[in-house]
Formats: structure tokens, sequence, C-alpha cells
């Protein structure tokens, strides 16, 4: 499009929301992008440093930290840049981390969302798109979530996500705000936190150090390329309908077990490595999620990226970018918390 908008990304520091940044910067050449960010223990400024240092950026992107909670810092920018669009990603974003410490999370995924609700409410920002999960919906253990499934959350991460969407419909339906909501499965992709699935086992099998399987490994999740969730994102944003949720998919389930049995193969690595655990999560991990995606495909959006083909480009990058993972995981709090979680 020739128009000229500003996108106001928060959580733009962490790993999908920095990749939406690269996907709009490149894909709207008119668009300029604002981050806020808080930068917790998973946001990064290194995660933006190529957009940073890149000059043709200079005009186009600007980042501002700060947490989406602070009514003032959002209502500061939201006058201050003039945004048309929020994007929000910003989040406690890890299930396993959610079971230590709940709280957080309600703090972030509930209120914090109705802090830009409420502010994109009172500054007629033009639509938000509020990022979501599958997991929302708990467990399935045949078929898959519509949009219309119900909310069936079975950890705190999954019921603070809920709390969010929640707010996002009511504020929709009390004040006609432009909201939308996304719902999407398993990312993968450069810039992801290592303590996620894959970059923690692909970091940690570089290494050569053994990977924690929780349980059987049967647990099937719904993979996404990052890139595709950002194309979806970017298409709801601009051809969805406001107060509505769109499910974003690649419909690519695998188990746990196969993704490292893939991961093993690519690395070159003996199955001596993984090292079975009784399951931390117990009765609270989910089995299965699957997602339909019709509802997106009927208005004409598609996945761009082959399943196995986006894994190998992953654990390349991994791979190739040391520099960006090392000095994360030989923090002492990241160190603390695997062994704390996951074992020595
Ligand atoms: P992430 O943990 O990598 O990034 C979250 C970012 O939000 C970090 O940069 C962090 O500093 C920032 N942040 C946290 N609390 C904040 C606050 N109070 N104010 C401002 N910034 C704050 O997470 P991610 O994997 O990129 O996930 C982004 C969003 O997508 C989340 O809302 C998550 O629920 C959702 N999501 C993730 C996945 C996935 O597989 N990773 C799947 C579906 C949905």
């Amino acid at each position: 499009t020739n128009d000229t908008k500003t996108v106001l990304v928060t959580g733009g520091a962490g790993f999908i929301g920095s990749n939406f940044c690269r996907y709009m910067l490149q894909h709207h050449p008119n668009y300029r992008v604002v981050v806020l960010d808080a930068l917790t223990y998973a946001g990064n400024l290194s995660t933006l440093a190529d957009i940073q240092q890149n000059p043709a950026n200079e005009a186009r992107f600007r980042f501002y930290p700060g947490k989406i909670q602070d009514e003032t810092v959002v209502r500061g920018i939201l006058e201050a840049e003039q945004v048309n669009y929020i994007v929000n990603f910003a989040a406690e974003s890890h299930n396993d981390r959610s079971l230590l410490d709940p709280g957080s999370f309600i703090q972030t995924d509930v209120y914090g969302v109705f802090v830009l609700l409420d502010a994109a409410r009172r500054h007629h920002v033009e639509r938000m798109v509020h990022i979501s999960t599958d997991e929302v919906c708990g467990t399935i253990s045949s078929g898959c979530f519509t949009e219309e499934s119900p909310l069936l959350p079975n950890t705190p991460y999954s019921a603070s996500k809920a709390g969010g969407e929640l707010q996002a419909r009511a504020h929709h339906i009390a004040y006609g705000t432009p909201v939308l909501i996304t719902r999407c499965g398993n990312n993968f992709g450069p810039f992801q936190y290592p303590e996620k699935l894959l970059p923690f086992f692909i970091t940690r099998l570089i290494d050569n150090k053994k990977v924690p399987l929780y349980g059987d490994g049967s647990q099937v999740r719904d993979w996404v390329y990052v890139m595709d969730h950002c194309s979806g994102i970017d298409f709801v944003l601009h051809h969805g309908v406001v107060g509505e949720i769109y499910n974003i998919g690649c419909n690519e389930e695998h188990s746990n077990k196969e993704i490292v049995r893939l991961l093993l193969e690519t690395l070159g690595k003996p199955d001596t490595l993984v090292r079975t655990i009784p399951d931390p999560r117990g009765k609270a991990h989910d089995h299965r999620y699957s997602l339909s995606t019709e509802k997106i495909r009927s208005l004409g959006w598609r996945p761009s990226h082959p399943f196995r083909e986006a894994l190998q480009q992953t654990i390349r990058w991994y791979v190739e970018n040391e520099s960006w993972w090392r000095p994360i995981v030989s923090r002492p709090d990241y160190q603390d918390f695997i062994s704390r979680f996951y074992g020595p």
C-alpha cells in the first residue's frame, strides 16, 4: 500500500515481535515501526540490532523501553508517534515459568492488555491486533479447535492469555474498540529465547549436552514458522473484521518425539543425548493442540514456508548465530532456571 502508517509493536524485542518488525519494514515501505518493550529476561536489544543498525531504518524505526501496564508511557507513545495500529506481542510467554510465578503473567497478559485497549480507545487507534495462542482452548484429542471453541485453559500462562482475549472481546463489544485477536500454535524460527523446546534443544545439542524430553514425548503441537505467523498477522491487520478471532496455522502437527528425532538427524547427534524426565507440568501438560485455519484461508491467506525446509533453516540459524544465543545461555539467571526446572 502507499498509505503511511505508524505501527506500535509491543513486545517487539522478543522472538515473534522482532520478526514481525522485520516483516513489516520489508513488506510495507511506507510504514514506520515503533517498539515498546520492557526488556524482561526474554527481551533483548541484540534481537533488534540488525534493524537498528541499518541506516535505511533510521527514520522508520524507534525503540521505547517500558511496560505495557504503564498507562502514562503507552499514552505518551500513542500521542507522540501518532500511532495508527497496535500489534500486541508483549507477554510473559513460558508455560513452565508460569508454574513458578503465575502472578507476573496476570500483570502483563491480562492487566497490560487492558491498558493497551483502554489507550487505543482514548487515542482513536484505527486497529489493534492482539496476539494469542491455541493454548487458551486447552487440549484436544481429535479434530481441531475453531475460533468458536470454548476457552478451557489448563496452565496459569494459558489462563492469563485467555483473560487478555476476554478483555479484548469485551472492549470491542462495550466500547467498539477496533481490536482483532489471532491465535497461533508453536512458533519456531530465528531469535527464539533458548528456553522454548526448539532453541533450548538445538543450543544444548550443539554443545553435546543432554536434552530433557517430557514423559514419552508423544505430545503433539501445531508448528508454525514464525514468518508465516507474521504474514498471517499482517493479513488479519489489513483484511480481518474487527471484533473477530482468527486462527493462524500451517496444519503441521508433529510430536515432540518426532521433532527431537529431526534435530538429532540434522545436527548429527546420538540418541544418547536425549534424557526422558517425568513431566514437570503434570496434569497441566496439554497433550495435543490443533487449529482449524479454514476461516483465514477462506479470506485468501496461505502459509508459504514448507515445514522441513523452515526447520532446517532455523537449525542452521542457531548454528551460525552463536553470538546471539551464547551470551544468553551463559547468564546466571538462565542457568539457574534451567537447572531448577530440568536438572543439571
Ligand atoms: P517472548 O517471550 O520471546 O517475547 C515477549 C516480549 O515481551 C519480550 O521482549 C519481553 O521483554 C516483552 N515483555 C514482557 N512483558 C512485558 C511488559 N509487561 N511490557 C512490555 N513488554 C513486555 O515471546 P514470543 O514467543 O515472541 O511471544 C509473543 C506473543 O505471541 C505472546 O503474546 C505469546 O503469548 C504469543 N504466542 C507465542 C507463541 C510461540 O510459540 N512462541 C505461539 C502463540 C502465541
